[in-house]
């Protein structure tokens, strides 16, 4: 482990949105690949790394159910869809040299891995990027929790939520010039001034398990390394 970083595991969760460029839907392979070279140079630092892609640039379950779509089937495609994501994202790094397993919530053995804890906790011993897959594998959850439960799992000491801000504001800065950033923040504070780091179940899971959440920009070229190494800036929710 490179002597400038303080995290030796790590779970880094984006939506599946942070994959479309500049496209309204689907995935920008341009854009894959820029963020696949942002998480090797931190696996070049010679930590672990989880990672949870969302799926809603390509299908939301709440977005399918308020079209008439029942409910649980709806979030069974959005899970689906983010299968779809992380064998991007697999590409995209084993293109780069990077080893990596998909590991899905639901078992679908000819395109990824099953979800078995101690198999998983070994791919990251031998330095194999984990990417899990299928969320939470249940309906009525969201990413952000998948993120929350796999890192409590595999013991990660931080989730890094990569977004398009650099930090939690206590308003939109993209449309308030005088929104403040906070260095750190509290879970309860976020639940309860519903700052939208990530949905309540996800914030009250990483709260109860003492998970730091560090927020931070992926639009940054090296924010993510950079953060690791406790340069540039972020958002600590603890
Ligand atoms: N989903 C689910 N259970 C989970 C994770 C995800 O049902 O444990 C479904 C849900 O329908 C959700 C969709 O998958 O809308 C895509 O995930 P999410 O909305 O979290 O993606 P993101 O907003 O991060 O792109």
């Amino acid at each position: 482990l490179d002597a400038s970083v303080t995290y030796s595991r790590v779970m880094l969760k984006i939506s599946g949105e942070a994959l479309m460029g500049d496209q309204g839907f689907g995935l920008h392979p341009p854009t894959v690949q820029r963020i696949a070279q942002e998480v090797k140079s931190v696996h070049d630092l010679g930590v672990e790394i989880c990672m949870v892609i969302g799926g809603g640039n390509i299908f939301r379950g709440l977005a399918g159910s308020a079209q008439g779509m029942e409910r649980t089937t709806a979030d069974y495609m959005g899970m689906l869809a983010t299968v779809m994501n992380a064998l991007a994202m697999q590409s995209a790094l084993e293109q780069l040299g990077v080893f990596t397993r998909v590991i899905s919530a639901i078992p679908m053995d000819q395109v990824c891995e099953p979800y078995i804890r101690r198999r998983a906790v070994r791919h990251l011993e031998k330095k194999r990027v984990c990417i899990f897959a299928a969320g939470t594998g249940n309906p009525y959850f969201t990413t952000d929790t998948a993120a929350t439960l796999r890192a409590n799992e595999m013991a990660c000491q931080a989730i890094f939520k990569g977004t398009k801000v650099d930090g939690v504001y206590d308003k939109d800065p993209k449309k308030h010039a005088d929104a403040k950033r906070y260095e750190t923040v509290s879970y309860d504070e976020c639940l309860a001034r519903h700052l939208g780091v990530m949905d309540a179940s996800a914030i009250a899971l990483a709260r109860d398990n003492n998970l730091p959440i560090i927020v931070f920009s992926l639009d940054e070229p090296g924010g993510f390394r950079g953060i690791l190494r406790g340069e540039g800036t972020y958002t600590r929710v603890t």
